[in-house]
Parts: C-alpha cells; structure tokens; sequence
C-alpha cells in the first residue's frame, strides 16, 4: 500500500502535468472516514485544502487537529440540513454544497450574526436524477441572482458531482455541462468573485480536469479505501 505522501505527490504531478488546460488547479483532501492521523500526514506533505461531509464527524477531528489546522481552509461537501448550518457557518471556510433557498437564508442568518461573509459553491444537478440533491441546471441563473440577495453570503462558483458509474468515461458529458454551465453564469453575471469550478473525484479527476475543473475533492486517492463503520 502506498503512503498519503507518496499518493499526494503523486496526484500532484499528474495535475501539474496538466497545467496547459487550466491554471491553478487546487486540490482539496477529503478526509470524512479517515482519522486526525491521517490528515495531519496529510497536511505535513503540503496540503492546505481539507474536506468533509458530515459536521458531527468533522468537529472533533478538526479539535483533535488543533494549531495544526492554522492558515488551512477547511471545506465543507455533505449535504447540509438547515440545522446545521450555524454549526457550518462557525467552522468551515467554504460550503460547496449550497443546494436551496431555505440552506442559504440559514448560512446568511448565521453568518450575519458573526460578522461573517460566508463562501459559498452552488451545488448544480446536471443528471436528470431526482436522487440527487442540487440546483438543477435551468434553475441556476436564478437561484444564483437570489443568493446575490444575501449580504452575508459570496458564491464563489459551482460544485458538480456526477452519478456514480463504473465506467469513468461516463461522467465526461457531465463534467462538460457542468463546465458550459459554470461558463455562461460567468458571461451573464460578470462577478469577479465567481471563479471556482468543483468537479472531480479519485476515480475521475483527470477527466474533470480535462473538461475545465479548477478545484479537484480528492479522498480515497489519498488516504486510502474508505471503510464505513456500519458495513
Ligand atoms: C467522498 C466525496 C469525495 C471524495 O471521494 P473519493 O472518491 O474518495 O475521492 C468528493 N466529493 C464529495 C462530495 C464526496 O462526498
């Protein structure tokens, strides 16, 4: 088994080995399932990015982590239940799966509260799947000119997750919507502040990459095969 480092280092010069399509590619370790040992190795090997999905499993690992969380940006990519959304607000930099109306009035109450401008991804639904949690596609321009109501809150870009499928290739056309989507939110709106496109994942980055991504959630490819405590 190969070592988080020698996984990071590796991702790394597969990303910078595809500079030439996008610039400042950054990648954001996802470490929900995996402990503070495992993250802080993480962080010793040059990550400043950190993701996850659950805020009763990210807490006491990001108290567990203690100083050696300074100056690193901590992303939360769950779907978030409005009633945790203050918890959210106090502890993450950035909220990449802002998915409705109701999520968004909470993290702008919150926010506002603290003194806090929070960031924010909107989570777009390109699949037709009615699972999958998202702003489907059409609805984006206005979802987006609503969250621009909120003073509290920045939107920052798009967060895509494609459907699960075996075949990796599959997620292509989903990534080059997510892409055209991202695009045409930029030229209609031309806000300086809208310029993160969150796609990607271990099994499929390179293709995300390939299609435009310019920020890559990365966790089994670092860390290793997740195991989930109730399988
Ligand atoms: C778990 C998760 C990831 C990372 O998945 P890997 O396949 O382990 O890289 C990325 N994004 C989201 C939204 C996730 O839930």
């Amino acid at each position: 088994m190969k070592t988080v480092s020698e996984n990071i280092k590796n991702i790394k010069m597969i990303v910078k080995s595809m500079r030439n399509a996008v610039e400042g590619i950054e990648i954001v370790a996802i470490s929900k399932t995996f402990g503070a040992d495992l993250v802080f190795e993480a962080l010793k090997c040059g990550i400043t990015d950190i993701g996850e999905s659950k805020i009763q499993e990210a807490l006491p690992k990001f108290e567990a982590l203690g100083d050696s969380l300074k100056g690193i940006k901590k992303h939360f990519i769950g779907h978030l239940q409005s009633n945790k959304a203050k918890k959210a607000v106090e502890n993450f930099d950035l909220i990449q799966s802002l998915d409705s109306l109701g999520l968004a009035k909470e993290i702008n109450r919150h926010s506002y509260n603290i003194g806090k401008k929070q960031n924010c991804l909107i989570e777009v639904k390109v699949s037709k799947e009615i699972s999958k949690t998202g702003i489907a596609q059409q609805d984006i321009d206005g979802f987006y000119k609503e969250c621009l109501n909120f003073p509290n809150i920045l939107i920052s870009g798009l967060m895509l997750i494609p459907p699960a499928n075996e075949d990796i290739e599959a997620a292509r056309p989903y990534f080059k919507e997510g892409f055209n989507v991202f695009n045409s939110l930029k030229s209609s709106f031309k806000n300086e502040n809208f310029k993160v496109l969150s796609m990607g994942m271990s099994a499929d980055f390179k293709i995300a990459l390939e299609e435009g991504s310019n920020m890559i959630r990365i966790g089994s490819a670092i860390f290793g095969d997740r195991q989930y405590a109730n399988q």
